[in-house]
């Protein structure tokens, strides 16, 4: 009977109101946002200061006391302090002894220090049980209640108990913690607020990249060859032609990049003839940025389907057409339906709405609410299957509206491929290597590797 009610206490949440009082030291910006929070939350708080005159920032129930008073009334002082200010906390060793010390302290450098902040407050006080976490929420946040893409909160610490102080703290306040594991831990965790987008950047710059290459490349073609052989102005094409040109191109050549490297890991794989050798770096770095290169992608892809959709409302489009209506009505002569045409203009339609249905689906499942939602083989089967039939989709897309001008000169201006054709380099290597890869011969040896065989084993039995 005992022994079930103290289980019972040990799993029951603490539904005393009563919250341990949190000793605050610093009434900076943080200091200040993270106190009005605690109170909010029912915490009482103390603040240590260097003056005890209350200032109307302050909040309104919160004692400001000097630091050592301040610190002898709380178990967990929070150091809302730089940490070039640290030097002050050693005369009061003797009071901070046992106490935990909460440091959220942020550089303005990544790995500013040869040791992190937290590492440098153990140090100097060997003493209190120092106990890294808050650095990643902002006081602003804090303060204005937009915790949204904050409210995870990394803690890590040597010392378990004043780390579960801590994370108690924080669930207290309606965040959630993430023990991130021991002190060690405390300079990446120091360095996250300084990241910028760091997944993104590769894919960011080599879509960059390409997109210039492309604008000119459609820019020469389009614009200025027009220009110098037809004495065509048609600079204005600079705002929906050829950005609605670019778009495509880049979709599709993005597409094709994200499952290329899928397909140089499974011919180093049968080349190797293991998988327990490490890719080179590149290819590493590659297959790690394939969500955010499917994104951007997609990107591309609906800002080609909106543009195209502007196309019919554009003065050009409408002019051209009566140019046409005319020039049959001027020589009495009706042009009468193509069908062959008429079928490879709806099912070129037919193929780009279908694929981009598709790609936007596998845009939601890299949704991180929604990849948590389905099992590993669920999000194999729709990024993988239904990522490759996307892909086929979208390439057969731009097939069919390039069709017959692959084998006119006329679309060869300068001597250079159409930009479409370029498109199709991409994924059309892709494709044509996934499909000899799908052959049993290939595919069986392969799946054999992924599953741990190996063709030279290092270590026998
Ligand atoms: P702040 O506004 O400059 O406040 C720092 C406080 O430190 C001062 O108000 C002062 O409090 C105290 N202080 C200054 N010089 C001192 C000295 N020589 N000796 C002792 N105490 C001194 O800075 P903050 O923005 O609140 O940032 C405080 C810490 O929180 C920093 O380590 C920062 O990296 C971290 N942080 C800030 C944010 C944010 O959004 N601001 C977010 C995450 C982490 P008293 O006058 O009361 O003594």
């Amino acid at each position: 009977m005992n022994k079930n009610s103290s289980n019972i206490m040990a799993l029951a949440p603490n539904t005393s109101n009563k919250r341990e009082t949190v000793c605050i030291f610093g009434t900076g910006d943080f200091g200040r946002a993270l106190g009005h929070k605690m109170i909010q939350s029912g915490y009482p708080v103390v603040y240590g200061s260097r003056s005890t005159q209350i200032s109307n920032l302050i909040p309104k129930d919160a004692e400001v006391l000097g630091h050592a008073e301040a610190a002898q009334k709380a178990a967990i002082i929070i150091i809302a302090i730089q940490r070039q200010h640290y030097n002050f906390l050693t005369p009061l060793a003797e009071v901070l002894h046992g106490k935990v010390l909460v440091d959220i302290s942020n550089n303005l450098k990544l790995n500013q220090y040869p040791e992190s902040n937290a590492e440098y407050l153990a140090q100097l006080l060997p003493g209190s049980k120092v106990v890294k976490g808050f650095n990643t929420v902002s006081a602003w946040a804090l303060q204005s209640g937009t915790l949204d893409a904050s409210r995870q909160v990394f803690i890590c610490g040597d010392d378990v108990e004043a780390k579960q102080m801590v994370m108690n703290i924080v669930r207290g306040l309606g965040l959630t913690p993430v023990d991130k594991g021991s002190l060690l831990a405390a300079q990446e965790i120091e360095n996250y607020p300084l990241q910028l987008f760091p997944m993104w950047k590769f894919p960011i710059f080599l879509s960059l990249g390409l997109g210039l290459f492309f604008f000119f490349y459609s820019l020469a073609l389009d614009v200025i060859h027009t220009y110098i052989y037809e004495n065509n102005n048609f600079s204005f094409f600079i705002a929906i032609t050829v950005p609605n040109r670019v778009f495509p191109v880049m979709a599709l050549t993005l597409f094709g990049l994200v499952y290329l490297p899928g397909i140089f890991a499974a011919i180093i794989q049968l080349h190797r003839g293991t998988k327990y050798r490490r890719f080179p770096d590149w290819l590493d770095k590659w297959m790690l940025a394939r969500k955010q290169l499917g994104l951007i992608a997609l990107a591309f892809a609906s800002l080609h389907a909106v543009f195209t959709l502007v196309t019919p409302l554009r003065a050009f489009a409408s002019w051209r057409t009566s140019k046409q209506i005319i020039s049959q009505a001027l020589s009495n002569e009706t042009v009468p339906l193509d069908h062959t045409n008429a079928w490879l203009s709806d099912s070129y339609l037919a193929m780009g709405i279908l694929g981009f249905f598709l790609f936007v689906l596998l845009g939601i499942t890299s949704l991180p609410s929604v990849s948590n939602s389905v099992n590993w083989r669920e999000f194999r089967f729709v990024q993988s299957k239904l990522g490759y039939l996307a892909l086929i989709l979208c390439t057969a897309h731009t097939m069919i509206y390039g069709g017959k001008w692959f084998l006119n000169p006329s679309a060869y201006k300068w001597y250079l491929p159409d930009i479409y054709m370029l498109s199709l380099v991409v994924p059309c290597a892709v494709l044509v290597v996934k499909f000899v890869l799908i052959f049993p011969c290939v595919d069986k040896p392969l799946t054999r590797i992924r599953q741990g065989w190996e063709r030279n084993p290092r270590y026998s039995e």
